[in-house]
């Protein structure tokens, strides 16, 4: 594999030339490089700790020490590791449930929800055959209902109103009584997010969770959030069990970190990427890809 880090720890494999063989300082020298490449990618710095630990343990066991391309056999050792992190296999979403199975999304302001609602609505229609209804429970933004609206009717799913001043957890159980009723398979609930993780909406969703008891509490995560990821991702695990991670903005030009470091600190499998704002640009996640991507 052809990799900016493959390239940097052969350099510096070259220059170890005059020492007789591959000690264990020298795989430490390795390992900075590697450490460097994952903090540039923007992967949180408690995670890269641990990523280079369990990096270390395999190199030192294995094949780098006596191998003749010790630089490219460390970086095998990353790419495996960063592969089984992220989590290997491809996991759609769930719908194992007594229709209607009930989808919670998660996530702050910005993070992509509501487009992502969309998306998964318009992926389980087509992909899936499914009849979906989304309700937005956002009711401090009148303008987060309309844009809910408009995203639906384009996903060709069937959207249940709402309005700011009712609450959100009559709002849900409402979709979910009319759902019911209407035979629907899936209800997508969009939730309201602020900048910055809130206590009080914290608890908003934690109710919201235990009334509507989904069967997927997918967490919404910008890619390009970066370091700051780490500090959302603890938040949510803390409040919802979640089910899965949906990293969104992929199609910008972040090396992605912010993958590795949401999926180790909320242990629940990425499941979808967002790759565009179009309604299409929803992709399965791919672990060994994001992997390239992270190395550079
Ligand atoms: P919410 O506040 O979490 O509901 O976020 P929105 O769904 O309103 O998305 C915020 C902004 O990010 C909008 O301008 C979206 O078009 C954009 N967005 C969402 N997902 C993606 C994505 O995967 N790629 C790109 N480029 N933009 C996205």
């Amino acid at each position: 594999m052809a990799s900016a880090l493959t390239d940097k720890l052969t350099r510096l494999v070259k220059e170890m030339r005059g020492q007789a063989r591959i000690t264990e300082s020298n795989v430490q020298d390795m390992l900075r490089e590697v450490r460097m490449a994952l903090l540039e990618a923007d992967v949180a710095l408690p995670v890269v700790r641990d990523f280079i630990a369990r990096v270390k343990d395999k190199a030192l066991g294995q094949e780098v020490m006596g191998s003749l391309k010790p630089g490219q056999a460390l970086v095998g050792i990353v790419h495996r590791e960063l592969v089984a992190t992220m989590g290997e296999g491809v996991a759609d979403i769930n719908l194992n449930a007594q229709p209607p199975a009930v989808i919670l999304m998660a996530g702050l302001q910005g993070a992509g929800k509501t487009t992502t609602t969309a998306k998964l609505a318009k992926h389980l229609i087509e992909k899936r055959k499914k009849k979906v209804l989304t309700v937005s429970g956002d009711v401090y933004r009148p303008a987060a209902i309309e844009q809910l609206k408009t995203v639906t009717a384009q996903a060709g799913a069937e959207w249940f109103p709402s309005t700011p001043d009712q609450k959100p957890l009559d709002i849900a159980l409402a979709a979910l009584d009319y759902a019911k009723k209407h035979y629907f398979d899936v209800l997508l609930v969009d939730t309201a997010g602020r900048l910055a993780i809130d206590e009080l909406l914290m608890q908003e969703i934690k109710d919201l969770h235990a009334a509507i008891k989904p069967v997927e509490t997918l967490f919404v995560v910008d890619a390009m959030q970066g370091q700051d990821a780490i500090n959302t991702a603890k938040a949510f695990k803390e409040a919802l069990p979640l089910t899965g991670i949906i990293l969104t903005k992929l199609d910008g030009d972040s090396r992605g970190g912010a993958a590795l470091s949401v999926r180790q600190i909320t242990g629940a499998p990425i499941k979808f990427a967002g790759v565009s704002e179009k309604l299409d640009g929803l992709e399965v996640f791919d672990a060994e890809r994001h992997a390239g991507r992270i190395l550079g």
